[in-house]
């Protein structure tokens, strides 16, 4: 008895060569024989009578061979098959290339269903290599056929009955991982009946209830996965953290905590009480006041006994968090110290073992702070930026020492709800969805070229008044095409210094320079030594330059929306009043409609929850997305709406049945235990 795991050789008219040949597509077993899902589907349901075809339709037509068909041998190697069929409304000339035993096939007299594509005139059509069949079969027309992914000797007659043996021996082995009230609640087909209507629909309808079907089971399988994951975080080896009385803390802040940030601090010192690690990511837009929520935490956890870490994605990053921290910690007695690579060897020394003896309460750098040569008395908490992608390899390392301290991440990236759980795979999220009061909003506009003159008479408005600007352009990418880009950002500050702004300084910062070159001229600017800074977007993870008043992106339209949210961010952070120009490069509907979504709103979520809607989901994965295992047939760009009623369904059954172990979830424990094993490392 073939089961899911028996060889596709055991499929009649697979051998070995064709066996080789789908392994290249991964084919190996039954089972991945139906889960190869077509990628497309033809439609040859029409039926078009002769006098009504049009050149350029693909349609079948039902008509009778009238004359004897003919071969022709055209060259050496290639010969034609002529014949002419009818349907009563008119004649049709179908022609054969190299398939000479077409002329055998084709009986005068009989009716067959062709289908191809139409050519020739009104009064006189043709087809070209049609398929045909008798007109009583619905193999091959008649019928929606399934388009597979192919390669060299497999063609797609060949891969249509292979799936259908395939499905025909076990299309009811087929795990099932929906339970069954999930199924009904949501309204979703029986698994066999999705697995024969995804290959062999009779009707678009079909092919629609077997993609819902079997979209939803991948996200539903995959959110209870992450969140099974969340759930298992090594027990017991975390740091139980216990401190009452953070009244002091919040009485010598300079102002009232928001309520949001106050909802995040509970969350994370929630999570720092337990025994089990925190892995909590604070996400909150620029300016949401992240750093005093980490603050908070890093204050808990000295008070409870424990020294911290905070990792910044640069050093001029690492120097202000120190010094933000300072100022928030010192008061309370707590010392806190800054590790760079510019340190004396000395100094260096002095420093580690101070870090060792537990004199250091909070550390900040950047990520060398994980490093092995860095010992810690007693770490149990680490403060790290999404750049970091803090994931499981840098846990794993920080256990490797013997530590497993919670772990706080901090993202300026406003990510759509539904997609949160998706991209931060098992870490748990805090949001911080409301500003600080009094924060004034960014004036933004979108101008087109003709606009370019009275832009610079502003930017030089602004510096008049003793105001910096930030001009961005589009990235320096790794290929041919941007050398040239790199060229014309060089060549935009050569310009802007020598004809627009002569008398004025311009700095230039890019992605090819060296970070240590980055980061000198961005700490000038922000020390007041530029007038204008042109970059690209490496200023994304910025230093604060709260005298910054203007930001201008040239060619807005070609970045995401997040992303021009991000660069926003950059100004407005100081007492002035702040503006964003959006040069628009694009004549297009929809580049004007992002752009507008800009300048109506200065809300990162109502933000990101247009970009999800007018480009898809890529933007808000980034380099996270190939930690996730691969779709087969679900697309995070559209299916939001299954993926939200997934999450809900998994957030239901595993409320209910937390270890999977009740017998209507077998099919469903199976199929989470095979995606966890699969993606040990790479989710989160
Ligand atoms: P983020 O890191 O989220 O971009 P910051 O932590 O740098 O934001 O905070 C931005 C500014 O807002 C800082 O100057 C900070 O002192 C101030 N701030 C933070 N929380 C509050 C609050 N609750 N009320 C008033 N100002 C705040
Ligand atoms: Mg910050």
């Amino acid at each position: 008895m073939p089961d899911l795991e028996t060889d596709v050789r055991y499929i009649k008219g697979i051998g070995e060569a064709r066996a080789k040949a789908l392994a290249k597509l991964g084919i190996s077993t039954l089972r991945d024989l139906v889960m190869n899902f077509p990628r497309t589907y033809e439609d040859r349901t029409q039926l078009k009578r002769i006098d009504e075809l049009i050149a350029g339709d693909e349609c079948c037509v039902m008509a009778s061979v009238t004359g004897t068909p003919v071969l022709q041998h055209i060259s050496k190697g290639r010969d034609m098959v002529r014949v002419r069929v009818s349907d009563g409304t008119g004649s049709m000339n179908i022609t054969y290339f190299n398939q000479s035993y077409v002329r055998d096939r084709l009986i005068p007299g009989k009716t067959y269903v062709f289908y191809g594509r139409v050519g020739g005139r009104i009064g006189l059509p043709e087809m070209v290599n049609p398929v045909f069949e008798e007109e009583t079969g619905r193999g091959a027309t008649r019928t929606i056929v399934p388009v597979y992914r192919l390669t060299a000797g497999i063609s797609q007659n060949m891969m249509s009955r292979a799936v259908a043996a395939g499905l025909a021996a076990c299309g009811d082995l087929m795990p099932d991982s929906l339970p069954e009230d999930v199924r009904k609640k949501y309204s979703l087909s029986i698994a066999r009946y999705a697995y024969e209507k995804i290959h062999f629909p009779g009707s678009a309808e079909d092919i629609e209830i077997a993609r819902k079907r079997l979209i939803f089971e991948e996200f539903f399988v995959l959110s209870c996965a992450l969140m099974t994951l969340r759930e298992k975080r090594v027990a017991n080896t975390g740091h139980p953290m216990k401190w009452d009385d953070m009244d002091e803390f919040f009485d010598a802040l300079p102002f009232t905590p928001t309520g949001a940030q106050m909802r995040c601090i509970n969350e994370a010192l929630d999570d720092m009480e337990r025994s089990v690690p925190m892995s909590r990511l604070i996400q909150g837009d620029v300016g949401s006041g992240k750093t005093m929520v980490a603050a908070a935490c890093c204050y808990y956890a000295v008070m409870a006994g424990y020294q911290c870490a905070v990792m910044a994605p640069t050093e001029i990053l690492a120097e202000q968090h120190a010094n933000t921290l300072a100022a928030m910690l010192a008061p309370h007695d707590i010392t806190v110290a800054l590790l760079t690579g510019g340190m004396k060897a000395a100094q260096r020394r002095n420093l580690l073992t101070r870090l060792k003896s537990g004199e250091i309460d909070l550390v900040v750098g950047t990520h060398a702070l994980i490093s092995e040569s860095v010992e810690y008395k007693n770490l149990g908490l680490v403060v790290a930026d999404e750049q970091h992608r803090f994931g499981v390899e840098q846990r794993a390392a920080l256990s490797r020492k013997g530590d497993a301290p919670h772990v706080l991440v901090m993202s300026a990236t406003p990510i759509p709800r539904t997609l949160a759980l998706i991209v931060y795979g098992d870490l748990d999220v805090s949001i911080i969805d409301e500003l600080p009061p009094g924060r004034q909003k960014v004036d933004t506009f979108a101008v087109g070229e003709d606009m370019r003159q009275r832009i610079y008479a502003f930017i030089r408005k602004q510096v008049g008044e003793g105001r910096q600007v930030f001009i961005v352009c589009p990235e320096v990418e790794e290929n041919e095409e941007a050398a040239n880009d790199l060229k014309s950002v060089k060549e935009y500050a050569k310009e802007l210094s020598e004809s627009v702004f002569p008398d004025l300084k311009v700095a230039l910062v890019h992605g090819k320079m060296k970070s240590a070159d980055k980061e000198k001229t961005m700490a000038a600017f922000a020390a007041g030594e530029a007038d204008i800074l042109v970059a690209t977007t490496v200023i994304e993870v910025g230093v604060d330059v709260p005298n910054a008043t203007l930001m201008v992106v040239e060619n807005a339209d070609r970045f995401g929306l997040s992303q021009l949210h991000q660069l926003r961010g950059r100004v407005g952070r100081g007492k002035h009043k702040s503006y964003c120009i959006l040069f628009n490069g694009s004549a297009g509907e929809t580049a004007a409609q992002r752009l507008k979504a800009m300048c109506d709103t200065n809300d990162g979520f109502k933000i990101a929850e247009e970009d999800l809607r007018l480009r898809g989901p890529g933007d808000f994965f980034g380099n996270r997305q190939s930690g996730l295992p691969r779709m087969r047939i679900a697309s995070f760009a559209t299916d939001i709406n299954l993926l939200r009623d997934a999450q809900s369904a998994a957030k239901d059954v595993l409320r209910a049945d937390p270890e999977l172990t009740e017998r209507r979830n077998a099919g469903l424990k199976w199929s989470v235990d095979n995606i966890i094993e699969k993606n040990a490392d790479g989710i989160n």
